[in-house]
């Protein structure tokens, strides 16, 4: 039997990014995530897995990202007996990650009188099964499957995977791809060896703002809102998005264009995560970035840092009257400590709400990007009197062009391209710019399809 390949999640963006494929011999998943934004006891989530999981050979993780890695411990519970293969970063980072996510986990299903979908021990067991994997090096996954990651520079440790089957098939899954040029990540690789390839199309129908235009725009929105004289909040998801702010911050008051104002960076999830940054800096990084932390010592840390681990020193934030950022998770307001600050501060209407990524829909955060004067925060319902300011081009995702990009480095090769885990609008506007411009055949798959991939293309099976 030729190459297979399941949509089991991430073509509707409800459970995350899932992916089953199945070769003459062996059988593996690539990713397991969950969807972030939502209340985490929707039932699709708890749901088992649509296939057997004890006969999986093999576990590849794109990045550390919940919505990719969310659900793998649950596979334990499943009975998987499998290897999980990820890249060293994305090791460190999906452990912080996921024990995080189950504390949530539980605090939900307590809420709600359900069992919890799983726990530390679960976690421990998805850990000792971990095999990493370095960029560039090929692999057998499974049992007539070979792969081969590379760097798509999303987050840290982020690669994509191409997997070839014992016929020389290829099939290729981006993961979430980075913006280019990063500031500190090295670019995303192209795929040039793909009969097929699954690409991601979160931003796939928007332009984010020019790359030099944003720096400028941060600091003028930074000057704005301490002509205000209030508190300035940044909800900020732990990966990535922290570690780039915290990194221009430190830039914008080293070179006297901002003020030195106290940075208080409440996330016990984002200081550990940042620390896992600056591990891996020296291999990973790109060289401009390396020389720049050996000259300086480290990237993300500077005087004005205040790192607020325990909860009472997160309580205490609040008796600095001061002029002062708060960054803190979760990314769209929907839980963690940054729901606790806009409590507080939204109502104030010297507050300004720095918003810097992606909000998915129903989010708190997409209410108010949109501009909402009442919101429901944790259970309270909350009048806006702040001041919202929304950027486009902090996200760690590639843009409409980016990603069309991304889709014409894969020709001559790619057969067909699937436009994946985006809103379905933007799934299908990426799949459309790129029939059009490129004369590829691209399809923005359902959930469940399954599809026989060879290396004429794709060929839907159910
Ligand atoms: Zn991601």
């Amino acid at each position: 039997m030729a190459l297979t390949l399941t949509f089991c999640g991430g073509g509707d963006t409800v459970t995350g990014s899932n992916f089953l494929i199945e070769g003459a011999r062996g059988k593996m998943l690539v990713d397991c995530g969950i969807e972030q934004g939502r209340d985490f006891v929707e039932k699709e989530m708890y749901a088992p897995f649509p296939y057997d999981v004890p006969s999986l050979d093999a576990l590849v993780i794109t990045h550390a990202h919940l919505d990719h890695i969310g659900r793998a411990p649950k596979l334990m519970r499943e009975g998987f007996k499998g290897k999980v293969y990820v890249t060293p970063p994305t090791r460190d980072l999906m452990d912080i990650m996921l024990r995080d996510s189950a504390r949530i986990l539980a605090e939900n299903a307590r809420s709600h009188g359900i069992p919890a979908m799983y726990d530390d021990r679960d976690i421990d067991a998805l850990m000792s099964r971990i095999e990493t994997v370095e960029y560039h090096k090929e692999w057998i996954a499974a049992p007539g499957l070979s792969c081969i990651m590379r760097n798509t520079g999303h987050i840290l440790g982020s690669g994509s995977v191409r997997i070839t089957d014992e016929d020389g098939t290829g099939l290729a899954l981006t993961g979430d791809i980075g913006a280019t040029p990063n500031v500190y990540l090295r670019d995303a690789e192209a795929i040039d060896d793909a009969d097929v390839m699954v690409m991601e199309s979160v931003y796939g129908d928007r332009k984010n703002t020019e790359k030099g235009d944003r720096v400028p725009e941060l600091r003028d929105a930074l000057k704005r809102a301490l002509a205000r004289g209030g508190t300035i909040l940044i909800p900020a998801f732990s990966l990535e998005r922290t570690q780039l702010m915290l990194y221009e911050f430190s830039n914008l008051m080293d070179a006297g264009e901002i003020p030195r104002i106290p940075v208080y960076l409440d996330s016990p999830l984002a200081i550990k995560a940042t620390e896992v940054y600056e591990k891996y800096a020296e291999n990973y990084f790109r060289p401009e970035a390396v020389e720049e932390l050996h000259h300086e010592k480290s990237l993300f840390k500077f005087p004005f840092l205040k790192e607020t681990t325990s909860r009472e020193a997160s309580m205490a934030i609040w008796q600095d009257h001061g002029p002062k950022i708060i960054m803190a998770g979760a990314g769209m307001s929907h839980g963690g400590r940054i729901g606790r600050h806009e409590q507080k501060y939204l109502p104030d209407p010297t507050t300004t709400l720095m918003i810097v990524g992606y909000q998915a829909p129903g989010s708190p955060g997409r209410l108010l990007q949109d501009g909402v004067k009442h919101v429901r925060i944790d259970k309270k319902d909350v009048h806006v009197r702040a001041t919202i300011e929304s950027f486009s081009g902090w996200s760690a995702h590639a843009d409409r062009d980016g990603l069309l990009d991304f889709a014409h480095m894969a020709q001559p090769r790619a057969k067909t391209i699937f436009t994946a885990l985006g809103e379905p609008s933007s799934a299908r506007f990426l799949a459309q710019r790129i029939h059009e411009y490129l004369g590829v055949t691209a399809i923005v798959p359902e959930k469940n399809q399954k599809w026989e991939i060879t290396k004429v293309g794709a060929k839907r099976l159910s």
